[in-house]
């Protein structure tokens, strides 16, 4: 896609501090960290979110997201990493191609405020209809 600034990186048009590269997926370092080595990992073809990600290139992507998990691992000393990725602008994502971001905790390292959520039980009746309604949903898919 002409305007997207991560199919840009892919093609080499824009700079970016890469870490891998395979046949389908890319990953660079963010520039915008959340913790020391926080990185990316992409699809090399031009996707949005999870509802239009082919499932094998979902799986490219996952796969290598373990490889580099564990050379965090041997880069960085004990870490924890944190693998998320956003959907949607209503949650935030900015950049509308698909992008996992992995973002390590050293072991001595701060505590990162996005997983940090308060555990708050729910109301278990709506947690049960709406369980129900996306089971049904899958049944019905
Ligand atoms: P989001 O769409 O909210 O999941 O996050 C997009 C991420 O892309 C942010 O963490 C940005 O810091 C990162 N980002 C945007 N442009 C670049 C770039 N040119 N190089 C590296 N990271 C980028
Ligand atoms: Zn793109």
């Amino acid at each position: 896609m002409d305007d997207c600034i991560f199919c840009k990186i892919v093609k080499g048009e824009i700079p970016s501090i890469k870490i891998y590269e395979d046949k389908h997926v890319f990953a660079f370092m963010d520039i915008n960290p959340v913790s020391e080595g926080h990185a990316l990992v992409i699809p090399k073809i031009h996707v949005e979110n999870l509802w239009k990600i082919p499932e094998a290139t979902l799986s490219a992507v996952h796969s290598a997201s373990k490889t580099i998990v564990h050379a965090m691992t041997m880069a960085m000393g004990p870490v924890s990493v944190a693998a998320v990725q956003l959907n949607g602008r209503g949650v935030n994502q900015v950049v509308m191609h698909y992008h996992l971001h992995l973002i390590p905790r050293a072991s001595d390292g701060e505590a990162l405020k996005l997983t940090a959520w308060e555990m708050i039980p729910g109301d278990m009746d709506a947690i049960n209809r709406t369980g129900a309604a996306i089971a049904a949903a899958i049944e019905n898919d």
